[in-house]
């Protein structure tokens, strides 16, 4: 897998910029050599600068996302609230944990955490705060993923201790996951906290967005865009979900644009259009910026132009 994109990327046939992250775990026994060579694989435009840990699964019917407080209760089932205590089913353990983020960070490496739930979410926190309390604070930026829920109290430590949040994946709206099976396994009063967006940049954290690809049915990023808006079905119909939470469209862009930009350490060519730049853009049939906002996520790209170049052309 990594011979091919490697060598993709060599030939100058990947154009888009990519990043890789080595998933690393207790029992990922021979991750530790690809991290060691991760530098002999990033070539051309595909960057392997990355570690991924697994602190949880995903709320769901399973509940297997680590949770502050246990899932709601349901009946008939033999385990009530789901398997362990109830709260889900934390991965790595903390002794062995915090301990491996600060190595990674101690080596310029940047760590990217699936948390799910609120629980897992803090454990990523405290792990990070461990590193820069050994290490300073002039480590990498690590990223928090997923997201679905982050208890208040740790909004502001995406600042603080300067990591991003990677909120994913695109199904911010209601649906059978969101509003059927999420609901059900936490309960009317904490979807009020369903991937809190607004929340997140206000605590003045760089905030990303994710497709989640391949697990969930689409990676167009329009209908991300346009429901990071409304919080309602696209086309803008129909009951919102955690209306609290939406955004304007300048900071859908953002995050769709400059944020993921600085994310990846290449503001200073890319994520915007400025002079001194790097000609990175989209033309796309409608602005989504102006278009009545029940029609942002039937947006098209036209063309697709990488460092200027024409990579993408609808028509061709
Ligand atoms: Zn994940």
């Amino acid at each position: 897998m990594i011979e091919g994109l490697s060598g993709y990327a060599r030939s100058g046939g990947l154009k888009q910029y990519a990043r890789g992250c080595i998933v690393w775990g207790p029992n990922s026994g021979n991750s530790e050599g690809l991290i060691a060579e991760r530098q002999a694989w990033s070539t051309g435009r595909l960057k392997l600068d990355c570690v991924k840990m697994f602190l949880d699964g995903v709320p769901l019917e399973g509940r297997t996302a680590v949770m502050l407080a246990p899932y709601e209760r349901r009946s008939g089932a033999h385990d009530e609230q789901g398997p362990g205590d109830g709260r889900g089913l934390k991965l790595i353990p903390e002794d062995i944990l915090f301990p491996a983020v600060t190595a990674f960070d101690r080596q310029g490496i940047q760590v990217k955490f699936h948390a799910a739930g609120d629980g897992a979410v803090r454990e990523a926190v405290e792990a990070i705060a461990a590193a820069r309390k050994a290490n300073g604070d002039t480590g990498p930026h690590h990223e928090i993923g997923h997201n679905t829920f982050i208890d208040a109290a740790d909004v502001p430590m995406g600042r603080a201790l300067h990591f991003t949040w990677e909120l994913s994946p695109y199904i911010w709206w209601p649906t059978p996951i969101t509003s059927v099976d999420i609901a059900e396994a936490v309960g009317a009063e904490r979807m009020k906290r369903l991937w809190p967006m607004r929340e997140a940049i206000e605590g003045g954290a760089n905030v990303v967005i994710g497709s989640d690809w391949p697990v969930v049915p689409s990676v167009n990023p329009w209908l991300a865009f346009e429901t990071l808006v409304t919080r309602q079905v696209p086309g803008a119909t129909g009951d919102p979900i955690n209306a609290g939470q939406r955004i304007s469209r300048e900071q859908a862009m953002a995050l769709l644009t400059r944020n993921g930009a600085a994310e990846m350490g290449r503001l200073d060519r890319g994520g915007t259009l400025e002079p001194g730049k790097l000609a990175d853009l989209i033309i796309l049939d409608r602005n989504p910026m102006t278009v009545r906002v029940g029609e942002i996520y039937q947006t098209k790209v036209l063309a697709t132009y990488i460092a200027g170049e024409k990579v993408f052309s609808a028509a061709e």
